[in-house]
């Protein structure tokens, strides 16, 4: 809810390029899937440093690419540049994209994954535990609760808030490739506990089960998204009892498209 296109966690992460003044950069290039929420939230960020944003792709669809709504096409309204890449040159460009750089220029790794966002997940773990310990959220919840793409978000908490058991699922790949991202930015603290879905869930596929969980929050009065926010509080009413603070991750702007995809499954 920070900002409706720079979705919760990706501020956190992008804090430190939040807060480097806009002459010190003139562009940002990043790379990885076109429903992103990392790709939606870096070009709402650079447009609003007025940065350059080149994000590179696999070939896309005809579909794909005339599609009036979803986080492709607002990040395009924002401003950000597209190349398609074709698929077998894919991992060599990526590769090669740190390069030949100019200082003005800052690749961002898929899904925003890196070691600056220590400490803008530092911040959100402070505000966590000032809150706690003004009351303003049960002093007696011990633990959290947040999905993983590449993992950045839910280590970085666990590591700051080592008094809290912090709880993530895989919601892109397994459990074994999870760890491998975590592990590629630290090792992985005690405190992080890694829920397994009970069957196996690919990403941003739909699924009945999902879809009841968030029609169930939305009659609460909370809109989660539904290609992480699902999975993880599948795993958390099936497999935990104690009370849980959530942290919402936002990302909500690419529900309208997943929506009709349910419908057009015939769920809805
Ligand atoms: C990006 C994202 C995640 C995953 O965050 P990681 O730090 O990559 O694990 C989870 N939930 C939402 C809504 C997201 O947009």
């Amino acid at each position: 809810m920070i900002d409706p296109f720079l979705a919760g966690n990706k501020y956190r992460k992008l804090h430190i390029l939040l807060q480097t003044p806009s002459n010190k950069l003139n562009k940002i290039i990043s790379y990885g899937g076109t429903q992103s929420n990392a790709m939606l939230a870096i070009a709402a960020m650079c447009k609003k440093k007025n940065w350059e944003f080149i994000y590179y792709t696999k070939p896309l669809s005809f579909t794909q690419k005339e599609k009036q709504d979803g986080n492709f096409f607002y990040a395009l309204s924002l401003g950000m540049q597209h190349v398609e890449i074709e698929t077998e040159l894919y991992r060599d460009v990526i590769d090669s994209l740190r390069f030949n750089l100019d200082e003005k220029t800052f690749v961002i790794d898929q899904g925003g994954a890196n070691k600056g966002a220590q400490i803008g997940l530092e911040v959100l773990a402070k505000e966590i535990r000032e809150q706690s310990t003004a009351s303003l959220i049960n002093s007696n919840i011990k633990s959290l609760a947040t999905p993983s793409g590449t993992g950045t978000t839910a280590l970085y908490l666990a590591l700051s808030l080592p008094e809290y058991k912090v709880y993530t699922t895989p919601c892109v790949g397994d459990e074994v490739y999870l760890k491998e991202q975590m592990r590629a930015l630290h090792e992985i603290p005690e405190n992080l506990v890694i829920l397994k879905p009970e069957k196996k869930y690919h990403f941003a596929k739909p699924y009945a089960e999902y879809l009841e969980i968030y029609k169930k929050l939305l009659a609460c009065g909370i809109e989660f998204d539904l290609l992480y926010a699902t999975g993880m509080w599948k795993c958390m009413l099936d497999q935990t009892k104690e009370d849980i603070l959530y942290i919402h991750s936002g990302g909500v702007t690419g529900n309208e498209s997943m929506l009709k995809r349910y419908k057009s499954k015939g769920l809805s």
